[in-house]
């Protein structure tokens, strides 16, 4: 029995602390913000100890033999540095329930598309027959469910900072998507920093599982000849079929994968999920499915009516000929340029936010192919403004999603697209991207038809 810390107590943390005492452990977590109902419920349920809602009691947590802290706590909060100070090691929900789980895992890290690819695989599988379960950055705590389920496979969509906290983790199959800049604060402001984390999803694979990559991604490429990875390797790439396992054949516009020659083509029309950056998603879906022995048309099947993820281009509805789509959860510059780039007709873009250090000259040239008026939809939008007024397109500010989709709709003509698609994070003017996706969709609802 050791004594284990929790800090962060929301679905990860109530989890972690679920197994800990499971496992008999002696169990203490400390949040300084209020807990949820349900996850108090958990604690009190099995006479865990634990506080919230105040200053953490220094003494409890420097007692711990390992503390579990939430992926959501900096490594530069006081707590934490009090603990490293003390060489107490500090590992991740995932790490811990890892140590327990008996179910052969398929994971998920990336920059972007991690929830969609996860959402996609996991439906698939249940497709399939399998006996699966979904956790990680989505969905329910993982180590409450290896405390309670009894699931033989998992798939995990792993953040990064998730991934920080992992030391001995192995997944069976892991799928790197992308690595483009994202919450470089956390990581020092080095790109490398960054980069080394999303690779902690390889350090423990062994010669017999996968690694799922894709190969137009110049940083993933870059990084795995730094590397020694024993993993069988299964690159996709929709430039080249040379070396690939997946690929785009381009006269056919068909997606063709072949793992262990088992070959399967997919028409890019028949995937459910549009957009180039979806190719992707589909491709690494497709690959992990082969890996699983999943039938062919299974994969198939799966692929094409899989319905999509909230708030991740997501179709709200068709008013007077002009479509709304809702891709809040894109937050930085690579989603929203997936999200202009999939774009058909001419649109009409509400962008804005907190601003998370983005480089927008990246998105000048498609702004200029595809967007005919731009709507700010934040505080200060004055970065935004500053980016695109280059390109003398009308440029409206707005502060309430209301304000945005009623200046959309008067800027919109019938075969245009409104995008919400804001390239930044939502808390200037919204609790968080969900609270901002349900407003548009609220405010499109009620527009006047
Ligand atoms: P994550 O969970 O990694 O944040 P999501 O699946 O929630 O990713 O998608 C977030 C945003 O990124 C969406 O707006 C989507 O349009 C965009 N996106 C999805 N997949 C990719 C990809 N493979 N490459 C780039 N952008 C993507």
């Amino acid at each position: 029995m050791s004594k284990i810390v929790i800090l962060g107590g929301g679905e990860s943390g109530a989890g972690a602390a679920v197994l800990a005492h499971k496992q008999g452990h002696s169990v203490f977590l400390s949040d300084t913000g209020r807990l949820r109902d349900k996850h108090r419920e958990w604690l009190t349920g099995n006479g865990i100890k634990f506080e919230e809602g105040g200053p953490h009691t220094m003494d409890l947590l420097l007692m711990a033999d390992e503390v579990v802290k939430s992926p959501g706590i900096p490594d530069n909060a006081p707590a934490v540095q009090a603990l490293r100070e003390r060489n107490i090691p500090i590992i991740s929900e995932i790490e811990f329930a890892g140590r327990y789980n008996r179910a052969k895992t398929v994971c998920i890290t990336g920059s972007n598309g991690k929830t969609t690819t996860t959402s996609l695989i996991y439906h698939m599988m249940q497709k399939a027959g399998l006996n699966v379960g979904l956790a990680g950055n989505i969905g329910d705590s993982f180590a409450y469910q290896v405390a309670n389920c009894n699931y033989d496979y998992y798939v995990l969509e792993l953040s990064s900072f998730q991934l920080d906290g992992i030391y001995e983790f192995k997944p069976d199959i892991a799928i790197l998507l992308n690595i483009t800049p994202d919450h470089l604060d956390r990581y020092d402001y080095r790109m490398q920093n960054y980069v080394n984390s999303k690779f902690r999803i390889t350090r423990n694979l062994r010669a017999d599982d996968c690694f799922i990559f894709c190969s137009d991604d110049e940083v993933t490429v870059a990084q795995l000849k730094q590397i020694v990875l024993r993993a069988q390797q299964l690159p996709f790439s929709q430039r080249t079929s040379e070396g690939q396992m997946g690929w785009l054949a381009p006269d056919t516009h068909t997606i063709v994968l072949d793992y262990m020659r088992q070959t399967l083509e997919i028409p890019v029309e028949q995937l459910s999920l549009k957009g180039k950056h979806n190719i992707y998603n589909s491709m690494a879906a497709g690959l992990a499915g082969q890996v699983l022995n999943i039938r062919k048309e299974v994969i198939r099947e799966a692929l094409s009516d899989f319905s999509g993820v909230e708030h991740r281009l997501e179709f709200v509805e068709r008013i007077n000929n002009v479509v709304y789509i809702n891709d809040s959860k894109a937050t930085n510059v690579n989603s929203a340029w997936y999200a202009l780039e999939s774009m058909n007709t001419p649109v009409v873009w509400i962008v804005g936010g907190t601003d998370k250090g983005n480089d927008y000259s990246e998105l000048l040239e498609l702004v200029h192919q595809k967007v005919k008026a731009i709507v700010c939809l934040g505080i200060d939008n004055s970065k935004i403004r500053a980016a695109f007024s280059p390109l003398g397109l009308p440029i409206f500010e707005t502060q309430s999603a209301r304000e945005a989709v009623a200046q959309s709709q008067a800027l919109a003509a019938p075969g245009d697209t409104v995008l919400l698609s804001p390239c930044c994070a939502s808390f200037d003017l919204f609790k968080n991207y969900e609270d901002r996706g349900r407003q548009f969709k609220t405010a499109v609802k009620e527009l006047p038809r």
